[in-house]
């Protein structure tokens, strides 16, 4: 099914927004940043991992046109694990974001 335009927006901007969030974790807690993320930084490899999953996910989320963020959502899409990880990630840039992203973070918020 194809999205409506809102929605193919919206899904466009969360899979940048949360690739950008891997790429803020990853340049303060990893060395050795060697791959290009879907937001275009450079990430290390276990964080390109978690990247393509995530963007992934997004790409694949039935619920963009009514979810306010994966956090409240209930249709528990990511893996455990890999739950985990980005729960972590999001804790640390979700700040951070305002600062280095201030658009896309507020966008991200507000979710419009
Ligand atoms: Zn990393």
């Amino acid at each position: 099914m194809e999205d409506a335009p809102k929605i193919a927006k919206r899904r466009a901007r969360e899979k940048r927004v949360i690739s950008q969030m891997i790429a803020i974790y990853c340049s303060a807690h990893h060395d050795k940043r060697d791959h290009r993320s879907y937001s275009g930084d450079m990430i290390c490899a276990d964080c390109a991992m978690l990247d393509e999953y995530a963007v992934m996910r997004t790409e694949r989320c039935k619920k963009m046109d009514q979810k306010t963020s994966c956090e409240e959502c209930e249709n528990h899409c990511y893996k455990p694990e890999e739950r985990q990880r980005i729960r972590e990630v999001m804790r640390y840039a979700g700040p951070r974001m305002i600062t280095k992203h201030p658009l896309e973070a507020i966008r991200h918020l507000l979710g419009k």
